[in-house]
């Protein structure tokens, strides 16, 4: 997929890792460009999404031509090392439980599904990924103020932070280069595997 310079709405975003190989971030291709324009992009993956052409040379008068790759790796930048836990939306969240509620295994549409809080706030249970799951307006209503155990009710999957690369994917979702997204679910852990077996 290369485009041309009329249609730099629909480039894709540009998967950005640092030089370790460790996705980052997703980048627009405007900020894919000044990477490479600054000369830090150090290796690409995947096929190149666009394609940009430059001043002709004053010696011999040929062009030349940036190919932005959909996914680059980038030095220069300090990239954070403590990595902090991904901004918990219920998006994010029921992507990470394939739209399932963790409940009775049922998919459901996203309007559908709740955020569940395992220990409920009300108790102490905190707003954060190992603490919740999706489910639905029927099981999220029966469990209440309660513990799983207290009503019955059995976890399908523990809930866990999902990390970068999983991340990554649900954050951008609908829009990922098979290139891109072969290479993130290579690094995927266990949480998802485990969705993807209840899905089957
Ligand atoms: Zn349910």
């Amino acid at each position: 997929m290369m485009a041309t310079l009329d249609s730099f709405e629909s480039v894709p975003r540009i998967l950005r890792l640092n030089v370790a190989g460790h996705p980052v971030d997703w980048a627009s291709w405007q900020e894919a460009v000044c990477l490479y324009a600054r000369d830090l992009v150090a290796w690409t993956l995947g096929d190149a999404v666009l394609s940009l052409r430059g001043g002709h040379s004053r010696i011999d008068g040929t062009q030349t031509v940036v190919n932005i790759h959909s996914i680059i790796a980038c030095g220069g930048r300090r990239v954070p090392q403590g990595r902090s836990a991904p901004a918990l939306t219920n998006a994010a969240l029921f992507g990470r439980d394939h739209f399932l509620c963790l409940y009775c295994g049922r998919v459901f549409q996203p309007g559908a599904l709740t955020r569940d809080h395992v220990v409920p706030k009300s108790r102490g249970g905190k707003d954060e990924w190992e603490n919740v799951v999706a489910a639905c307006k029927r099981c999220n209503h029966h469990k209440g103020n309660r513990l799983p155990h207290e009503c019955g009710m059995e976890l399908l999957a523990l809930p866990y932070v999902p990390n970068t690369a999983e991340y990554l994917a649900l954050t951008n979702s609908g829009r990922i280069l098979g290139d891109q997204m072969d290479f993130l679910a290579s690094q995927f852990g266990r949480g998802r595997r485990e969705r993807e077996s209840l899905l089957q």
